[in-house]
């Protein structure tokens, strides 16, 4: 159940605790609860203080433990169903309060007037009265705890079998000393013990916050041992390119790289040198240059004549990708495109030059990893968009290197906690910085009402010769609630402007039509792209200004970031529109957010706040590991840290 090992023969079989028999151990079984270990690591789920108060100082509508003198004889009145009502008025720290206790008529017996009482209860102080629902009669107060059992069994009894696992379970894995000094740490079995057995809040944070570090500690380094399997040393890796004409080449970009790009760039050249297949995550946003970073990469490959390619997951991406290193290399390099469509003749004479090691570059779609295409010497493979690749397709590729050195590259920005527990076995890069000269692209929020705005706005972008998207969702029905379909919102802009001006794309289409509008967009003879998100990804018109998307509440921040993405691709100022009326906080606090940042670093942080690690776009799903206490998105400050410990434990390994 949990993954992490805290004493020895985790799996060590349950029965063999006090109070555990075949009913009980199959009871547990059900729930997920079948050795020591899952045991020990059903920790509470929440704690019950029935530490006496004063009641002069416990606030209105708390939930409390109080003690006293009873004063009345106790009364119960019976109702319809069964249903009871026993009242009986206490003095309590001087305060003459009135008791109810529900259903509970057995308990008249226990409650003699004149007597000392104590109970739990639901306080309202402007009737002076306690809705009771227990009647406690062990002194000490303390704490009850809860346990997500499912209700298989009472808390009490658990915490019985509970006690019996500490006795019988040897403990080891504990952390290191030093680290338990330096962080002011528990050994990890009396912190797992005060969550168990609580006796104050003080302890039970104390213990809360060891355990969160124990679990993202290991988790850490796990990670690191699969970074250390992952990175095979060997001189074969090596990369010894020529320095001296790279730079030549970096000289004759017509433009000057940024710091994030000339960093990224030294990153991976470094790589090449060292004796270690490559690893690497190149994260930056659409447009921040990282097609530019691989280029240059590529081109040291080509300097110790070895050959590189570029997986792309989609066609169109392929096409641009092709264009964009064509328009880079000139004639300096021999590059090659391979995807689906490519004819069986061109392909035939692309395997042949491959083979030959005649071509340096080639690009292309998961084509690249069917058997036939075999490089003479494949030194350096990019991965773009990796996350919409499967492991297998990816190995594949990586397995025809001849020195494996591997780039992955998203445009999906990713919040360094996600970066830290699921791209931990990477090395990463980042490109935060934009290019000179980039205008950031202005976001505004309007309301559907203001439709005739919206139209308004968008014919002054036409009129200046620009193209615009407009995004609307696809339903069956538009009845279900306020949502502007995207048949509507055609036949608006349709009528607005002109038929001969709009252009029509929707997932339901056949593929000739799409393709058909798709290129009477993209050639700039139509100014007006309607379509659902299925531009989201590859399309690229630089001519485009203007993105307005219909229903934005619809979308998470990364959907939205990626649309917006679309604009903004030339030295023109761009804009995005969010026409939404937002039903909820949540929607309307992602509007805001949109408009006040262009930044997806930014974004995808706040993006990870609102929805949680479990939802977010774009993370390896499988790689998210399920903690008991920790929580990434809370405890990043000692997810860091632990982080930092784990790098230091493989690194004195020599890594
Ligand atoms: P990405 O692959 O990250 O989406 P690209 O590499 O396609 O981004 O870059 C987007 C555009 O910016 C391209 O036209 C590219 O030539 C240009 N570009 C890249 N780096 C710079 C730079 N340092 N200065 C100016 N323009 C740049
Ligand atoms: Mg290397």
């Amino acid at each position: 159940m949990s993954g992490i090992h805290v004493v020895q023969s985790p799996d060590r079989s349950i029965k063999e605790l006090k109070g555990v028999g075949d009913k009980v151990a199959e009871k547990l079984s059900g729930i997920g609860i079948t050795g020591m270990n899952d045991v020990l690591f059903t920790l509470p789920a929440g704690y019950i203080d029935h530490s006496v108060v004063n009641l002069n100082e416990a606030p209105d509508g708390a939930n409390i433990t109080i003690e006293g003198t009873v004063k009345t004889e106790p009364q119960v009145a019976f109702f319809r169903k069964g249903k009871s009502r026993l009242t009986f008025f206490m003095d309590v720290d001087g305060i003459y309060v009135k008791i109810t206790f529900f259903n509970q008529p057995y308990l008249k017996s226990k409650i003699i007037n004149g007597e000392f009482a104590r109970l739990y209860g639901k306080f309202n102080r402007n009737k002076l009265e306690i809705n009771g629902t227990k009647l406690i009669f062990e002194a000490g107060g303390g704490y009850q705890v809860k346990y997500p059992l499912g209700g298989v069994m009472q808390a009490k009894t658990f915490q019985k079998i509970v006690r019996s696992a500490f006795e019988t379970a040897t403990f080891n894995n504990d952390l290191p000393d030093t680290l338990k000094a330096k962080y002011k740490l528990m050994p990890i079995k009396d912190a797992l013990h005060a969550l168990h057995f609580p006796d104050s809040p003080d302890t039970v944070k104390a213990a809360r916050r060891t355990i969160k570090f124990y679990e993202l500690y290991h988790y850490q380094l796990k990670i690191m041992e699969r970074r250390q399997k992952e990175r095979v040393r060997s001189d074969r890796f090596i990369v010894d390119y020529d320095i001296d004409k790279l730079k030549l080449f970096i000289d004759t970009l017509p433009f000057e790289l940024t710091g994030d790009q000339k960093k990224s760039v030294n990153d991976i050249c470094r790589d090449f040198k060292q004796n270690i297949s490559m690893h690497r995550l190149l994260q930056g946003d659409v447009g921040s240059g990282k097609t530019i970073v691989a280029g240059i990469c590529v081109y040291a490959v080509k300097t110790i004549g070895e050959q590189s390619a570029v997986m792309v997951p989609t066609e169109v991406l392929a096409n641009q990708h092709y264009e964009s290193f064509k328009d880079t290399y000139g004639d300096e390099l021999v590059i090659a495109k391979l995807t689906g469509t490519t004819k069986p003749a061109e392909k035939r004479d692309i395997l042949a030059r491959l083979a030959a090691g005649e071509i340096d570059l080639l690009v292309g779609t998961h084509s690249l990893i069917e058997d036939d295409v075999l490089f003479d010497r494949l030194s350096f493979i990019i991965i773009d968009e990796q996350h919409r690749f499967g492991v297998n397709q990816r190995d594949k590729l990586n397995n025809k290197a001849y020195r494996k050195n591997v780039l992955y590259m998203t445009a999906t920005p990713i919040p360094r906690t996600l970066s830290i527990t699921s791209y931990g076995d990477m090395d990463v890069s980042v490109i935060r910085e934009m290019p000179a000269g980039r205008i950031p692209i202005e976001t505004e929020w309007r309301r559907f009402k203001e439709l005739d705005y919206v139209l308004g706005f968008v014919k002054s972008e036409i009129d200046k010769g620009h193209s615009a998207y407009i995004v609307a969702p696809l339903i069956e029905e538009s009845e279900t609630l306020d949502l502007k379909n995207v048949y509507e919102i055609h036949e608006i802009f349709e009528e607005y402007f002109s038929p001969e001006d709009v252009v029509l794309v929707h997932g339901r289409m056949k593929a000739e039509e799409k393709n058909e509008a798709m290129r009477s967009f993209e050639a700039l003879e139509k100014p007006l792209l309607v379509s659902t998100t299925v531009i989201e990804v590859g399309i690229n018109v630089p001519n485009a200004t203007a993105i307005v998307i219909f229903n934005a509440e619809r979308f998470g921040l990364s959907t939205l970031h990626q649309l917006r993405g679309r604009v903004g691709r030339s030295s023109k100022k761009s804009y995005c529109v969010l026409v939404s009326d937002p039903a909820t906080e949540n929607a309307k606090q992602r509007m805001d957010i949109m408009t006040s940042t262009t930044d997806g670093f930014v974004l995808s942080e706040r993006d990870l706040e609102m929805r949680g690690p479990g939802d977010y776009f774009g993370v390896r799903q499988s790689g998210l590991p399920q903690f008991k206490v920790a929580d990434i998105t809370e405890d990043y400050r000692i997810l860091e840290v632990a982080r930092d410990e784990a790098v230091k434990v493989y690194e004195s390994n020599n890594l």
